[in-house]
């Protein structure tokens, strides 16, 4: 019943061009709601000299025909608000013999003064049919505007109708239209108000079945249940921690008591732990570790590189020195024999904490009794490499973390259904970063203050963003910036370059010569490693600014100000860009994310649009979020209040629940 074929005038090519809309039956068609409204009214004359629009008249001459080429045009007179006016308009002859003189019309058009002439681009006979409301559709190719408007007229009037996913209650409580109305008035509204109480429906309803979905799925997962119990003695947890070389800000400690809470209950653990570049995210991991390591489980950390893992293997033997806890690096780089080694002692579980890239999802990688995972700027791992990884072993507890914070609408929405701990404070003595702006043509000044920071003994990255998709170009880039710095500090100051192309050998050599600091400005095409820890580095300069994103600007700055020196970030751009403005006014991740949100749509957000749980058909989180909020406690209410009983008032809810359940 709810086939397109039943659809007058919808063709088999149709119904394949309306399929690219993601429409393949009358449902899908009555929820393809319009992006915008045109709200047509008459004009005067006076009202379309700037912009086309409608005015009424009455025909007096008739049309003289001219024709050039391929194309024609009428010419004939009209009386418009009591003046007679020349119209002109394309490619219509064959109206022509309809113009005669005492003929009502319409026209859409603009109208040009000093000419006294109307270029109308649509004509029809007959009075204006009054002022009246257009909904327009995105459109695919092959359907054309007038017919996607046609196809929906036939389909509300179908008799199909979309079940109505808000509870009576709710509907009631809020006045809510029904969802029979809304739809019609979504497409064929009469007045404004028509717009507006279909929106309102039609919003509410799709948040509140997001949200549902994203409740329940939050409940059953905190009703999931550990077979094991990994039993701790905080006290052996504190004893660690002070022999730590610093002292854990507060953040940190809270942090680890959620993630102590976790492990320790008999519910999986399932927390993001999120702080900005340099907040000390490290020493929680560890911690995590060494908790599990004392019930006597293995934990795996995942980083997205390389380099990354080296890093954090590096810093975590020197934190675990002394404990106990063997720990191993395991990435695509090592030997045969190696690889096979580490295969070995963890199936035996002689190690207990292994580091590592996705070569760890490899299929020869066994655990004895895995019991944590980690993973390290989680964003950049896909659900099934990080589900892969937690499938090696049972009942296994699971802690991302990120240097991205989230804005707050999405750590309610997308990531609902993870605890979160926040990493705000940072630790002590670290300075602030300074972030200047500065214009192409200020390029001596930057040289200058690079010069002064490598006199200072410290060091300095340069990072050029990818201006094509092409490397070698960019390669050329960089090389003729080093070339040029070179020259300015007449060969006495030892660059590096560090981009894509470099095989893993040199790359190394080139992150290990600036790690010694032995080279002093590192000449970066892109964005190689992100959490690359170098704490002598105090300068930053980024050239073409623009061409990032504020979270990436955010995360490069990181870079530097990991010691208790003054540390500069330098953006070469636009100064009066509001992006490089608010990184130039905040220090704080969570700040530049929100501004990132205000400044851009939601769904650009880092590769959150890439996620199809995240597009609406009406909603927005960002404009509708008050709405949102409604309806995500409306939702825990509902949930509450009919979860017990399997939903069975609410049939529609039975198949989304089932749904939910299967998918996880
Ligand atoms: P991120 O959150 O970016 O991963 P890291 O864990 O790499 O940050 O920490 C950055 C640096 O700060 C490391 O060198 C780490 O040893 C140091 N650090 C972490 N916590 C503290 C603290 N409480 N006090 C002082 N230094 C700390
Ligand atoms: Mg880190």
């Amino acid at each position: 019943m709810s086939d397109l074929t039943s659809i007058k005038g919808l063709g088999p090519k149709s119904i394949e061009y309306l399929g690219n809309l993601n429409i393949h039956n009358i449902t899908d068609l009555l929820e393809y709601y319009p992006y915008k409204y045109n709200f047509i009214s008459l004009k005067t004359l006076d009202e379309i000299k700037d912009t086309n629009g409608f005015v009424e008249g009455i025909v007096e001459s008739i049309a003289l025909l001219r024709r050039f080429g391929k194309m024609n045009s009428l010419n004939f007179r009209v009386g418009i608000n009591k003046k007679i006016v020349n119209v002109v308009i394309f490619n219509r002859a064959f109206i022509r013999t309809n113009i005669k003189p005492g003929t009502n019309v319409t026209i859409f058009g603009k109208y040009d003064e000093k000419k006294n002439s109307l270029v109308a681009s649509d004509i029809s006979f007959g009075k204006f049919i009054g002022n009246h409301i257009e909904s327009v559709y995105h459109l695919t190719s092959g359907i054309s505007m007038a017919n996607m408007r046609k196809y929906m007229l036939s389909a509300l009037n179908s008799g199909v109708e979309v079940p109505d996913y808000i509870p009576d209650y709710l509907n009631e409580k809020y006045g809510f239209i029904t969802k029979k109305t809304a739809i019609k008035k979504i497409h064929t509204p009469i007045k404004t108000d028509d717009i507006k109480k279909a929106k309102l429906k039609l919003i509410y309803e799709e948040l509140f079945l997001f949200m549902f979905k994203i409740n329940y799925l939050k409940k059953i997962k905190k009703a999931t249940k550990k077979e094991i119990n990994r039993n701790v003695d905080i006290e052996r947890v504190n004893e660690f921690i002070r022999t730590l070389p610093f002292e854990l800000t507060a953040d940190q400690n809270k942090s680890i008591n959620d993630i102590y809470e976790d492990m320790t209950s008999n519910k999986l653990m399932n927390r993001m732990l999120q702080g900005d570049v340099g907040s000390g995210k490290t020493v929680v991991a560890v911690i995590a570790s060494y908790i599990n390591h004392l019930a006597g489980y293995q934990t795996a950390l995942m980083a997205p590189t390389e380099i990354l893992a080296r890093q954090h293997y590096e810093n975590i033997v020197s934190l675990l020195d002394g404990t106990g806890v063997k720990v191993a690096l395991l990435v695509g780089s090592l030997k045969k024999s190696e690889k096979e080694s580490i295969y070995n002692d963890l199936i035996n579980g002689d190690v207990s904490l292994v580091v590592g890239t996705h070569a760890l999802i490899s299929e020869g990688v066994n655990f004895k009794n895995l019991g944590l995972v980690i993973t390290d700027e989680q964003h950049r791992f896909g659900v099934n490499q990080r589900a892969n990884l937690r499938n090696k072993g049972n009942d296994v507890d699971t802690l991302y973390m990120s240097a991205t914070p989230i804005p707050r609408t999405f750590a309610l929405t997308l990531y609902g259904d993870m605890d979160i701990s926040n990493i705000k404070t940072k630790p002590k003595g670290r300075k602030e970063i300074e972030t200047i702006i500065k214009g192409k043509d200020e390029i001596k000044d930057v040289l200058q203050i690079m010069l002064d920071t490598v006199k200072e003994g410290h060091q300095v990255f340069i990072v050029s963003p990818m201006i094509e998709e092409n490397e070698e170009f960019n390669l050329t880039n960089v090389v003729k910036l080093k070339e040029q710095i070179n020259t300015a500090f007449n060969n006495k100051i030892k660059t590096e370059i560090l981009h894509g192309k470099l095989n893993k050998e040199d790359k190394e050599k080139v992150m290990k010569d600036f790690q010694s600091g032995k080279t002093k400005i590192l000449i970066s095409t892109t964005v190689i490693e992100v959490g690359v820890d170098i704490k002598n580095a105090t300068l930053m300069v980024i050239f073409d600014a623009e061409r990032f994103g504020m979270s990436t600007l955010h995360q490069l700055r990181g870079r530097v100000g990991r010691n208790s020196f003054d540390s500069k970030c330098i953006l070469i751009g636009d100064s009066s860009n509001k992006r490089l403005e608010a990184l130039a006014e905040s220090n704080d991740g969570f700040y530049i994310t929100e501004k990132d949100f205000e400044l851009r749509g939601e769904g650009d957000l880092f590769g959150v649009k890439q996620s199809g749980d995240m597009t609406f058909k009406i909603a927005s989180l960002k404009e509708d979020y008050k709405i949102l909020l409604q309806a995500r406690e409306d939702s825990k209410e509902f949930i509450q209040q009919n979860a017990k009983e399997g939903f069975k008032l609410y049939p529609e809810y039975i198949k989304i629940v089932k749904d939910i359940t299967n998918l996880d």
